[in-house]
């Protein structure tokens, strides 16, 4: 597999066009557990990621993550915003000079940012935030010789699935102890939009 600049545009339009076309549904999970807001965030974060990029012209795709991540830094509030710009940050600095990407930089690119929304966030695996869907797609990657589009939607759709019946222990969820149970993690599900569409331009390449 390989990453080009055009690939990656294509990958922050499909995840935009899942959050846009999700917006309600991300607001009314994170109404259930939390403020109400993940939907709003997120597509309006979003729609300014593709704002920006789509009349930029990218040489690489380096520059392409950390407009990105200064965008969803400095435009998306609550905890979502510098989650997402950290981890795209993160993926800025990997990828440099290590282009297109392959197998090998996505996966050390997905793992650095999975650092880095640890440190800031620092929540553990199972404390029911999108840290539950980032850390088994970086396992996938790191398993696998060869990456296929459609392992990385289902293993991702299932993470994100599984977050329902744990007990939120970080984010406004937490509070709610024992009554976050029953419901899906509204980050969990803005990630796996991420990477169903990641896994769509894969499979495009297929
Ligand atoms: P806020 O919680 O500030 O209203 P959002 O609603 O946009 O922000 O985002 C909530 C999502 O952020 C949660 O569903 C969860 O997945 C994620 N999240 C919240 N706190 C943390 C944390 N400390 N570490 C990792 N992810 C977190
Ligand atoms: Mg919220």
């Amino acid at each position: 597999m390989k990453l080009d600049v055009q690939q990656v545009l294509n990958w922050l339009e499909k995840t935009n066009e899942k959050i846009q076309m999700n917006k309600e549904y991300l607001t009314s999970l994170d109404r259930a557990i939390g403020d109400g807001d993940h939907g709003i965030n997120m597509s309006r974060g979003f729609q300014e990621v593709i704002d920006k990029t789509s009349t930029t012209t990218y040489t690489s795709v380096s520059d392409l993550f950390k407009d990105v991540a200064m965008t969803l830094l400095s435009k998306v509030g609550g905890a979502s915003g510098p989650l997402y710009g950290t981890a795209f940050l993160k993926m800025s600095m990997i990828v440099k000079n290590r282009e297109p990407i392959d197998k090998k930089t996505l996966e050390d690119a997905l793992e650095s940012a999975l650092e880095g929304i640890l440190q800031r966030g620092k929540a553990n695996l199972n404390d029911k935030t999108l840290v539950d869907v980032w850390t088994p797609v970086v396992d996938l990657l790191k398993d696998k010789e060869v990456i296929k589009g459609s392992e990385l939607e289902e293993v991702s759709k299932n993470a994100m699935e599984s977050t329902k019946e744990r007990m939120a222990k970080k984010g406004r969820a937490a509070y709610l102890k024992e009554r976050s149970i029953g419901h899906l993690d509204p980050g969990s599900v803005s990630s796996y939009y991420l990477f169903a569409s990641l896994a769509e331009v894969l499979s495009e390449e297929e």
